[in-house]
């Protein structure tokens, strides 16, 4: 486990996407993916050693300052930050959180899924990718389900990914006996696609489980 984790930027905003978009939040952004999606709008990140390792104590320290001006939450992000063991980091933010009682700050990691889950989360977006599929783990223990749109095999992709975990669910109900809270499912068209817009919009439109997302932080030209 390490006390040190390759840090690209931090800074406290709003959230952008997803359930949890307008809120305050604190951002942690660790370098390192090998997923290699073509569209990724975060190729910076990829390549950890460019960043050089920043201990786990001086990243919680910034938290805690974001946290009093009013951030509610923290979201670990990448890159994709489970390339790394992130017990150490959650224990050192659980610790932080401790003193505080009522609306505790809350810890939220988006992922593709690809790695082992290390470090306990109160929210997991879970961004699965076609060429990189997620571990089961994700698929039964996420909170919403973020599928960015290019084109139409990404549209199958979704239907195929929210089967799979309502199976995956329904295995787990029975084996564990527990029942999962319910999942919210996004499709997020790529920033600047005009094809995965509308073929997003369309998709919703005709199927209302499922939801638009869309990177609001883009559009209000703020992180
Ligand atoms: S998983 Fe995320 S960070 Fe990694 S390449 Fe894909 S979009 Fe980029």
């Amino acid at each position: 486990m390490t006390n040190f984790l390759p840090l690209v930027e931090q800074f406290h905003s709003l959230q952008g996407e997803g359930y949890h978009a307008g809120k305050s939040a604190f951002f942690v952004r660790l370098a390192g993916c090998n997923v290699g999606c073509s569209w990724c709008d975060t190729k910076y990140s990829w390549d950890e050693k460019k960043y050089p390792p920043t201990s786990i104590k001086k990243i919680i320290d910034h938290i805690k300052i974001a946290r009093k001006k009013g951030a509610s939450f923290c979201v670990i992000t990448g890159g994709e930050p489970l390339q790394h063991n992130l017990d150490n980091f959650c224990k050192a933010f659980k610790q932080m959180t401790i003193g505080e009682r009522q609306n505790s700050m809350k810890i939220h990691i988006e992922t593709s899924g690809v790695n082992t889950i290390s470090g306990t989360y109160d929210w997991i977006t879970l961004s699965p990718k076609r060429h990189s599929p997620p571990k089961n783990y994700f698929l039964k223990n996420c909170n919403e389900i973020k599928i960015i749109i290019n084109k139409i095999e990404d549209i199958k992709f979704a239907i195929e990914i929210k089967e799979e975990i309502l199976k995956q669910c329904r295995f787990s109900r029975i084996e564990d006996n527990l029942i999962k809270e319910e999942k919210i499912y996004y499709l997020q068209p790529a920033w600047n696609n005009k094809d995965g817009l509308s073929l997003a919009i369309d998709f919703v439109k005709n199927n209302p489980d499922w939801k638009l997302s869309l990177q609001t932080h883009k559009y209000l030209k703020i992180k």
